[in-house]
């Protein structure tokens, strides 16, 4: 029997330790049997060690029955590697160990899919093994990444002040946007706890109870819509600051950002640049601009005011505009490129797309008759087009094209290979509209939650002109997400019951709901703002993963199922009885759909 006491794990051994008899315990990762002479990769979550088994050994019975995923653990002498056979990839690559003892802790049956390679494997697979998937060096590291990430922001926030205090689990709705997880009580039959959608309003009322700066990581939980990178859980960054104004969280969070990206070996340049929210639709027509393609869509309306071109000139008069973006070198574009994009256009919602190049001097475009060789020529030069360059325009209303524009530079932005992983662009997006209307339900909805401030200057707009209102609303987006978003918060009972009137909320609903919240507002709140920031996504981002699944432990898929521990799943007749429930099968796709999806 060996001593199952490690003396190194399989990721140390260097040169230094060459003569040294030392034991490793870890897995088989790969085996080669060269006639007699046995080598075996042994793995754990630090690395991986070579280990001789030579000809002719008393190990060599035992050797012969590894296979990989067995564990193992082996004593032996780290002896140094030939030249020829040092292994530069491996950190522990200059040495290998020579058994002379080797005992089988526990055998593995044959893994439905290989941990010593990166083949492809079925995500359903991977997560219905996801202990073996968590074997693999990838989504180690992805996981210790993020551990750092955390453990970095904790020791930030509390040298900056703040205190981490845990919000209930098991709670009432907060009104972030989204369906709520509800519990049902056994103790209150046909009385219901909600899970968290964001700890909202527990961190406002921790600035009202005196508590100064708050943190929290903190699992949130939303039953929205499926959609393939979208988690039922996810975990926030929750922040929350007392006399806070926007300088003071822009430069809490920016230094927060700073912290956690070191961990990823990612210097981060601050201040970060700002844009409100129009200027981010106008520029790049999205509310989470990605700014590494540049590319930024340009009104050339100016060129088209006259047109004999119906489409730009009627598009101008109805009080919308022309827009559109210059493509670095994409002259070159085929027909069938083209003919793709207009078609894309077209799915988003726009009319149609005008593209104008400049190839080998003169100037070509799908308009050219329409519209006139000097008006394409001016708005080509407006928009900032050189030789070799494409420009594409659409027309119509400015809220309609912007966001098609905005996926277009994506795509065309992909295509020019523009989105580097590595190109880290940080921007704020500011002042966001208040409210957005609800065609469907017929009433204004909060375009972040219901306690964000107005501007102070536009709390006159909540009676004569909601729509118009801007929000003390600010979100941090980074390559195109939303990494974290706040705002400071609405500080007077007054202000809070008209918003909550807006939004439909009548007094007595206010005080059904949010009573508790209400009355805490009159005893002494001081103004005070926050914002959480997207861990997933952080993390996704530093190691370069396109899904969040990838950095969580446990994901569920996009069909919000948990594929290894088989969640959700039907419970006992008698838990349900317990609770006073029956489950109808009457559900139709109706009844679960939702009304409304918050972005
Ligand atoms: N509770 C907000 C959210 O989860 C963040 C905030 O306003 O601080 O999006």
């Amino acid at each position: 029997m060996i001593d199952t006491y490690r003396t190194q794990t399989c990721g140390d051994l260097r040169r230094d330790h060459v003569g040294q008899t030392v034991v490793l315990l870890g897995w088989i990762h790969r085996v080669r049997d060269l006639g007699g002479l046995i080598f075996f990769d042994l793995r754990d979550r630090h690395g991986l060690t070579q280990v001789i088994v030579r000809a002719g050994s008393a190990l060599s019975d035992v050797a012969a029955r590894l296979r990989p995923e067995f564990v193992v653990a082996v004593r032996g002498e780290v002896e140094a590697r030939s030249a020829e056979t040092v292994n530069p990839k491996l950190a522990t690559g200059e040495v290998e160990v020579v058994a002379s003892a080797l005992e089988i802790l526990n055998e593995a049956k044959t893994p439905p899919f290989p941990i010593n390679e990166d083949a492809p494997v079925s995500e359903e697979t991977r997560l219905r093994f996801r202990y073996l998937d968590l074997r693999r060096p990838a989504v180690q590291r992805n996981l210790i990444l993020r551990h750092r990430v955390t453990l970095a922001a904790r020791r930030y926030f509390d040298e900056q002040g703040f205190v981490e205090i845990e919000t209930p689990i098991l709670t009432r709705s907060t009104p972030e946007g989204a369906r709520d997880y509800l519990v049902p009580s056994r103790v209150h039959p046909g009385e219901f706890f909600a899970l968290p959608q964001s700890p909202q309003i527990f961190k406002q009322i921790l600035m009202i109870a005196g508590m100064d700066r708050y943190v929290q990581i903190v699992r949130c939980f939303r039953d929205e819509d499926l959609r393939a990178d979208r988690q039922p859980e996810f975990t926030q960054i929750d922040v929350e600051i007392s006399f806070a104004t926007e300088a003071l969280v822009f430069e809490i969070v920016e230094g927060a950002v700073k912290t956690m990206f070191a961990e990823g070996g990612v210097v981060v340049a601050t201040p970060f640049p700002r844009l409100t929210f129009d200027e981010a639709m106008l520029k790049y027509g999205s509310d989470k601009p990605d700014l590494r393609p540049g590319m930024e869509i340009a009104d050339v309306s100016d060129q088209f005011r006259e047109s004999p071109f119906s489409v730009f000139r009627d598009a101008i008069a109805q009080g919308g505009a022309v827009r559109g973006f210059v493509a670095r070198g994409a002259a070159s574009y085929s027909r069938k490129d083209l003919d793709g994009l207009t078609e894309q256009a077209r799915q988003l919602g726009a009319s149609g797309l005008i593209w104008v190049r400049r190839a080998s001097g003169a100037l070509q475009s799908s308009a050219l008759k329409a519209a006139g060789d000097a008006p394409l020529a001016a708005a080509f030069d407006a928009a900032g087009g050189k030789e070799g360059d494409l420009l594409l325009l659409a027309a119509g209303p400015a809220a309609l094209i912007a966001p098609v524009l905005g996926q277009l530079r994506l795509t065309v932005a992909r295509r020019q290979q523009l989105l580097s992983p590595a190109d880290f662009r940080f921007v704020w997006v500011t002042d966001f509209p208040l409210f957005e209307w609800s065609a469907g339900e017929q009433r204004w909805d909060p375009m972040h939650h219901p306690f964000t401030s107005p501007r102070l200057d536009d709390i006159p707009l909540l009676t004569s002109d909601p729509g118009q209102a801007r929000a003390r609303a600010y979100d941090l987006a980074l390559n195109g997400s939303e990494i974290a978003g706040g705002s400071i918060r609405i500080h007077r009972a007054d202000v809070q019951r008209q918003v909550f009137r807006l939004l439909g909320i009548s007094d007595e609903q206010a005080k059904a709901r949010f009573g508790f919240f209400l009355d805490a507002l009159e005893y002494g709140t001081p103004p005070h703002g926050g914002i959480a920031f997207g861990v997933d996504r952080i993390v996704a981002l530093l190691a370069g993963e396109a899904s969040i699944r990838e950095v969580i432990a446990f994901p569920k898929t996009a069909q919000a199922v948990d594929l290894m521990a088989g969640a959700p799943s039907p419970v006992d007749e008698r838990q349900l009885r317990e609770l006073g429930i029956s489950v109808t099968k009457s559900f139709t796709a109706k009844d679960t759909k939702d009304t409304k999806e918050k972005g």
